[in-house]
């Protein structure tokens, strides 16, 4: 049973502020907090926590970011082997304004050692062998495409942040789980409201083996290969404090689900169950749930 990671490992720094400030502003923070993050990151540490044999395949700066962010992967019981230090390029860094009171935000990447991964970084074992390999958008796509191609298992791909995809990387993907704006633009559709039933005719229409679009506090839809009928999976109802990372949670729970031999709707119930769990303390990784935590809702 092994989940492999290829993807983004970021620094968030969090700033709070009275207001957002305007093109040109400036406005005074009130403080700073650092949050591990990155969508890959996020996906492995989630996975980590559910199950053994989690690898993060990626690249962070020789600063004290990079020794941070390893360190908080190595506490989510995640491998990182594999994630290398990259001389000159800093870790990558979102810089968020929080407002207070609202709670909108501004996000600024810069993505730096992230980068640098390249093709070459990802013809590894752990790529070769994972029973599931998760991919996202936030390094380098021929990255990506690489990845796809050298995986032995199932590949899942979060097509986020929405880009352009390369010729033949949909073919190699498995499972694609956008949320539904990111399915809108893959779908080169206008954006607006859609029943579950428009979501799944969209969904077939890239081509793909089977897709889950994730609804938000609505759950997710399965949309499966073939003919088979598409299946709403109703969010578990909670408090729900905070629902950043939620769709990274849902991800890497999605991953331990099936690694563990799960069909694709047995893996999405897994997943919900996860992300709300996930929604109930701050930030993308303050409230991920062991898999104890989610059998016990589940049953
Ligand atoms: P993010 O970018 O913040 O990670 P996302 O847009 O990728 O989020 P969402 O669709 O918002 O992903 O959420 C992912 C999953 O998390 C949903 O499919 C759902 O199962 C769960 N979820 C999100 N919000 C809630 C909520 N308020 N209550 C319960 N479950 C939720």
């Amino acid at each position: 049973m092994s989940v492999t990671v290829v993807g983004s490992v970021n620094e968030d720094v969090l700033v709070a502020v009275d207001r957002l400030p305007g093109r040109g502003e400036t406005v005074v923070g009130r403080s700073v907090t650092r949050a591990p993050g990155g969508k890959g990151a996020n996906q492995a540490a989630a996975a980590g926590l559910l199950g053994p044999g989690v690898h993060m395949v990626g690249r962070v700066g020789e600063d004290a970011a990079g020794d941070r962010q390893l360190a908080a992967l190595a506490g989510s019981r995640v491998n990182v082997s594999r994630v290398h230090r990259t001389p000159g390029l800093p870790t990558g860094t979102a810089t968020i304004p929080v407002e207070e009171g609202s709670g909108e935000n501004l996000i600024v990447v810069a993505p730096g050692a992230n980068e640098a991964l390249s093709p070459a970084d990802v013809d590894v074992e752990p790529v070769h062998r994972a029973d599931v390999l998760l991919l996202q958008l936030e390094v380098p796509l021929e990255t990506v495409q690489a990845a796809a191609t050298a995986a032995g298992g199932t590949v899942v791909l979060t097509p986020a942040p929405p880009r352009a995809l390369p010729d033949g990387l949909l073919s190699r993907v498995d499972v694609l789980v956008p949320n539904e704006h990111e399915l809108v633009q893959l779908a080169g559709a206008a954006p607006g409201d859609r029943t579950p039933a428009e979501l799944a005719a969209l969904a077939r229409g890239l081509g793909v083996r089977a897709v889950v679009v994730t609804l938000g506090a609505r759950g997710a839809l399965v949309v499966p290969s073939g003919d088979g009928p598409a299946l709403l999976q109703e969010a578990l109802a909670v408090d729900a404090v905070d629902t950043t990372g939620a769709g990274d949670c849902f991800t890497g729970a999605l991953a331990q689900g099936l690694a563990g031999g799960a069909d694709l709707a047995g893996a999405v119930r897994y997943a919900v169950a996860a992300a709300a769990l996930s929604t109930t303390g701050p930030g993308a990784r303050g409230a991920l749930p062991g898999d104890d935590d989610v059998r016990a809702v589940l049953d």
